[in-house]
């Protein structure tokens, strides 16, 4: 997954053409720009390879998650269910708006499970937004009736599974917003940013304002623009956009690098029948980011995980016994550890959180291992990796 890997020649040029003119900003200085507006190229880009009709960069995938719940209006003593299964930033985006973050079980999709997502429905439920984890996706199109059904918004968090389709679009475009990281560790990288995409002309002209302090960017001077709303700073600098932009025209190779290593591995995996695979719905394609599969059982996956660790495979995660990425560790949340006071409504659901089992969740984490695919590998040296670690599988069983 990670675009830094393959950083070069393309990425130093483009920061080249920012430091020339010195324009740093994304906004405004037309003058002195020299024609370089790094992160709208990059937005017009993301629209025609992702076939969306907007695009907002910004500072962070964090910042994209909120800005994209933002714009769906979600905010105050509502509730956005989501996975146990993610990354602490899809819960810091909902509790950043004041939101109450409602974590339902997965399925062998790692993924929202439909059937817990309509279960956790209330009166306050304001939007469902699956994580895409690990490059696949969740049942988009039953999420989809079930948001319909009950006036939902559908949020997709696409940050690390660019590049992977459903039913021929790609993940990130189908709800009414989607939202992707190009942190230094995903598969494009700006160093830092971010982006929401969106096909609703309402929602990108919100995204485009709220991002940068509620300006409505008419006009050339800044200081007379209007503010229609409140905002906040979530821009993303020239420098980063810059990076992103030379990482982004390579986007076919990168998918297509992931993809080749990817497949090696699975054919090598799939020789031991012990080895089941998560679940991809129907009409999905992966991104390839990660190899995810399950185990017979817990302690067979903690024995495989930690014999990876000793043999040198690296890069690949037992997420149950992992801080960042499975509700059994995230003590904070669970505690509601809060810098600064949460609103009455944010702490009961906090705490009713901290009584939740989640026994579906527990036992599909608990025997999966997802392991990262690596761009910079050659052919030879995926093919000796994946031989290892089914060795190291055999041997475990
Ligand atoms: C990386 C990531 C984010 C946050 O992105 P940052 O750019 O690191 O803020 C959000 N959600 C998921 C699923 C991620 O993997």
């Amino acid at each position: 997954m990670p675009g830094f890997e393959l950083f070069g020649d393309q990425e130093r040029h483009e920061v080249n053409d920012v430091l020339q003119n010195g324009v740093l900003m994304r906004y405004g200085f037309d003058g002195m720009r020299n024609g370089h507006w790094k992160a709208k190229e990059l937005e017009v880009l993301l629209q025609e390879k992702l076939k969306v009709k907007h695009a907002q960069l910004l500072s962070s995938g964090t910042a994209a998650v909120t800005v994209a719940l933002a714009v769906c209006g979600v905010g105050a003593g509502d509730e956005v269910i989501m996975p146990t299964f993610t990354f602490v930033a899809s819960f810091e985006a909902v509790i950043a708006l004041g939101a109450i973050p409602v974590l339902v079980d997965i399925d062998d999709t790692l993924t929202l499970d439909p059937k817990a997502v309509e279960a956790a429905i209330t009166t306050k439920t304001k939007a469902v937004m699956p994580v895409h984890m690990c490059g696949s996706m969740a049942n988009l199109d039953a999420l989809r009736d079930i948001c319909v059904k009950h006036n939902l918004k559908l949020v997709e968090d696409a940050c690390q599974a660019i590049g992977g389709t459903y039913k021929g679009k790609y993940l990130g475009s189908i709800g009414d917003a989607g939202t992707f990281s190009f942190d230094f560790v995903k598969t494009f990288t700006c160093g830092e940013g971010g982006a929401v995409i969106t096909n609703n002309v309402n929602y990108a002209k919100l995204a485009d304002q709220y991002s940068d302090h509620g300006h409505d960017h008419q006009g050339n001077d800044r200081g007379a623009e209007e503010h229609p709303y409140l905002g906040y700073n979530y821009r993303i600098s020239e420098l980063n956009a810059a990076v992103g932009l030379a990482q982004f025209k390579r986007f076919d190779e990168f998918i297509q690098l992931q993809k080749k290593h990817y497949t090696i591995i699975r054919n090598e995996l799939s020789k031991i029948p012990e080895v089941i695979f998560r679940t991809v719905p129907a009409g999905g394609e992966e991104s390839y980011a990660f190899i995810n599969f399950f185990l017979p059982s817990l302690e067979i996956t903690r024995k495989v995980a930690a014999a990876f660790k000793t043999e040198g495979i690296d890069a690949c995660f037992h997420y149950y016994d992992n801080n960042w990425h499975y509700v059994r560790r995230w003590q904070h949340l669970l505690e509601a550890k809060s810098l600064f006071p949460l609103s009455s409504e944010l702490t009961a659901g906090l705490a009713k959180l901290n009584q939740q089992e989640f026994k579906q969740s527990d036992d599909f984490i608990g025997r999966n291992l997802s392991c990262l695919i690596k761009l910079g590998w050659t052919e030879s040296q995926v093919q000796e990796r994946a031989e290892k670690m089914a060795g190291i599988i055999i041997k475990s069983i």
